[in-house]
């Protein structure tokens, strides 16, 4: 149960999923000291967020810091929040709505390895990299930290925004947006794995075997039909592991 100033109650789904998200990117190897952040913003206006210079491996339900998107950086700052998590979030959850409404930021090593390539293609080359045949917004250019202009130099490079899940961001990382935190982490997870699959195989310095775009069409649009539900799947069977081995994820 969640305690705020000496009343209880109910555990609050999403900072529950927050938490538990953070705690499997830390096992995951998502994680980047005690940096990087995801948000929730279900009403357009508050967004949930992770604490600043906390280990996600060790984040709880109730260390989520609500805040207003419109507030000021002073007012995150008084709140812990890191100053780029605030600054990211709060422009991409304005300007997207609902598309926006969980986001999911890291810096994984192979998705951070694409992002600085000069050619920031992920090439359908096995069934994970098709999962994102023309379905990642690239962002080509980085001026520095998510902080002053740059958070909203980013979203206007990715404006408009369809239906893609993920933000490739220049020399810096990788965003994925989802209607749920499970969704958006099972993205991110899917994605990192393709990019690593993709950099495995061009490390070896042989010539790629690339799908066919019908072929990798096909195959993406299998994974959001038939198997639309997996993310949820995977997100409800991390919550059963974590129920099990670290039950305090949720208080
Ligand atoms: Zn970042």
């Amino acid at each position: 149960m969640l305690r705020r100033s000496g009343l209880v109650r109910a555990p609050d789904t999403e900072r529950v999923h927050l938490a538990a998200a953070f705690r499997w990117m830390a096992r995951f190897g998502f994680h980047e000291g005690v940096a990087n952040h995801s948000s929730v913003c279900a009403d357009g206006k508050s967004m949930l967020v992770n604490p600043g210079s906390r280990h996600f491996s060790k984040l709880r339900a109730s260390d989520m810091v609500a805040i207003d998107v419109d507030a000021s950086a002073s007012t995150a700052a008084e709140k812990g929040i890191d100053p780029t998590a605030f600054a990211l979030h709060s422009v991409l959850h304005r300007r997207f709505g609902e598309k926006a409404r969980c986001l999911v930021h890291a810096h994984p090593v192979n998705a951070t390895a694409l992002s600085a390539l000069k050619d920031k293609t992920l090439p359908a080359i096995d069934q994970n990299c098709a999962r994102f045949f023309n379905r990642v917004k690239v962002d080509h250019e980085f001026l520095g930290m998510a902080m002053e202009d740059e958070p909203d130099r980013l979203a206007s490079a990715i404006s408009p925004l369809g239906n893609e899940r993920v933000i490739l961001m220049g020399n810096h990382g990788v965003t994925t947006l989802g209607p749920s935190i499970g969704d958006a982490l099972d993205t991110l997870y899917y994605f990192e794995r393709a990019c690593a699959i993709y950099m495995t195989a061009k490390s070896t310095g042989m010539e790629l075997s690339v799908m066919s775009d019908e072929v990798a069409e096909k195959t993406a649009q299998q994974w959001e039909n038939e198997f639309g539900g997996c993310g949820q799947q995977h997100f409800a069977e991390l919550l059963r592991i974590l129920d099990e081995e670290e039950p305090q994820y949720k208080m």
